[in-house]
């Protein structure tokens, strides 16, 4: 079992202090990982500082840092079934979205950077100063922690670590302490695909060994997904340490909308996978959902056939559409804002309850007659469960478009429409980072990722993800 922090290239097992992992669809404990300690975090920055400087690394030419990027490609892919199934052993997810969307997706992450290292590109710029020439060059912001959370872990950190090393950085990771299995995993692939110790550096434990990263004067960049509550913190400690540069991708309570013009059919499909994938665990999850009171029954009655035919049941059964939540803390919070929409007067559709069996699962759980006052409607639920909000067609677009805005969050929205002037209208008038319309909320490697508002600061993915992790100079030279 991988479970040993890696630092320099050394592995150690940390303090005495040890996490347990669980299996969510048991409850089983499956691994302890060690506590890092200060001087454990200490020493990662500095090797990772070392390394920044390494010729091994920092001399490799933009064609040979590709090749060790395509490497860790090719290693996720000959490896992609015991990376899958300990994503699915640890998380909880289904082993089919493991394998694709987890592994599947991280290795397409290294390929797309690797393409990216021999593209990185200057200016020169036409400044009016006389027999002046001016240039900027692209140079990696220097050393990045990435601190992760639990629903994705191991394409989460694919997100950020590929950009970074096809820029040329070094690193040091902090996995949730909730799943760190993968990542560990990852680490010592890198490791095996020629990326020189220190460049790549793990360290595991919970919140206060992210917060001593955050606050650590020897980080230049933090990159952060994780809740918003954690985003502030980390902010905080930046501005009070070294005003390291941040990335955040923070918290989301994604709008659907579904007008009288969509084809129910097809939005009930793709609603039922864009809130319900993984168990609802996904920052861009729809869980609010704007249905025209002229659809409202059909569409509540066609998805609560759906969702109570849904398969519950652990990752790896092939059949299970609803999986486990990834720990007990998490299967309760979920819970405890099922009874609070309860308490403040949603109506139940199906669903509510807790299922009667070992591990961490939940009903998929529908409620309409959801105000936009109700917890259910203004906190991240993180879980299988969907509020209606039913609006009138009649009224003007700019309301319905307020309420779905009138959240703190702005990740992602959705829009189920056949009218494409409608849907390019609500587009418009939607203050999130995506919108997807007439389809589920899955991102691509080539466009960029994040959000507005509380869901954080900068863009991942694509070219954009290049801009966190360089610095850019830029060099003047009279020649008169
Ligand atoms: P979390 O905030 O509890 O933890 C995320 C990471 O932060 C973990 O590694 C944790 O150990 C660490 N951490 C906790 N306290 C810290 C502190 N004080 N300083 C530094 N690090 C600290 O989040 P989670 O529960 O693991 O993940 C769920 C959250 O992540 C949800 O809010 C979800 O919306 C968000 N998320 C966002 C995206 C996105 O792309 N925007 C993607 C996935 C998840």
């Amino acid at each position: 079992m991988f479970n040993q922090m890696i630092i320099g290239g050394e592995k150690l097992a940390g303090s005495a202090t040890t996490i347990p992992t669980y299996n969510p669809a048991t409850g089983e404990e499956i691994a302890a990982v060690g506590s890092a300690t200060l001087a454990d975090v200490d020493r990662a920055v500095a090797a990772a500082r070392a390394a920044l400087n390494d010729p091994d690394w920092s001399g490799l030419l933009p064609a040979q840092r590709a090749d060790v990027l395509f490497k860790i490609a090719d290693l996720i892919e000959a490896n992609a079934d015991e990376l899958a199934r300990l994503e699915t052993l640890d998380q909880g997810q289904p082993l089919g979205i493991a394998q694709g969307v987890s592994v599947g997706g991280a290795a397409s992450h290294f390929r797309y950077y690797a393409g990216w290292v021999t593209k990185i590109e200057g200016t020169v710029n036409s400044i009016s100063f006389p027999e002046t020439l001016n240039y900027t060059v692209r140079e990696p912001v220097g050393v990045n922690a990435l601190i992760t959370p639990w629903n994705f872990p191991l394409m989460i950190l694919a997100w950020k670590l590929a950009p970074a090393l096809a820029t040329g950085n070094t690193v040091v990771i902090k996995p949730s302490e909730v799943t760190p299995l993968t990542s560990l995993r990852l680490v010592e692939l890198c490791h095996e695909a020629g990326v020189p110790a220190g460049v790549v550096n793990i360290v595991t434990g919970g919140g206060d060994v992210g917060a001593m990263l955050s606050s650590h004067m020897g980080v230049d960049h933090l990159s952060y997904t994780g809740s918003t509550a954690v985003g502030k913190t980390i902010t905080k400690a930046s501005a009070e340490s070294n005003l390291k540069r941040l990335t955040l991708e923070l918290g989301g309570k994604a709008p659907s909308i579904i007008t009288k013009h969509a084809d129910i059919d097809a939005a009930v499909a793709g609603n039922l996978g864009g809130a319900l994938l993984n168990s609802g665990q996904v920052c861009a999850a729809y869980t609010r959902f704007f249905v025209d009171k002229s659809v409202e029954d059909e569409f509540v009655s066609k998805m609560a056939d759906a969702m109570q035919s849904m398969t519950i049941g652990a990752g790896d059964d092939p059949n299970a559409q609803i999986t486990p939540l990834v720990s007990e803390k998490h299967a309760g919070h979920v819970l405890d804002i099922i009874g609070r929409g309860k308490g403040e007067g949603a109506e139940l559709v199906t669903g509510g309850n807790r299922v009667d069996r070992d591990g961490f699962f939940v009903e998929p759980t529908l409620f309409r007659g959801v105000t936009d006052d109700m917890s259910l409607a203004r906190e991240e639920i993180f879980g299988p469960v969907l509020s209606v909000m039913a609006f009138d067609g009649e009224d003007d677009l700019m309301s319905t478009l307020a309420r779905a805005n009138n959240t703190d969050y702005g990740l992602a929205a959705s829009v189920w429409t056949k009218d494409i002037g409608e849907s390019q209208r609500i587009a418009r008038g939607l203050r999130s980072g995506a919108v997807f319309i007439n389809m589920l909320p899955i991102p691509d490697m080539a466009a960029p990722w994040g959000g507005y508002k509380a869901s954080g600061w900068g863009r991942e993915m694509g070219k954009w993800a290049l801009d966190c992790y360089t610095e850019q100079k830029t060099v003047w030279m009279h020649y008169g």
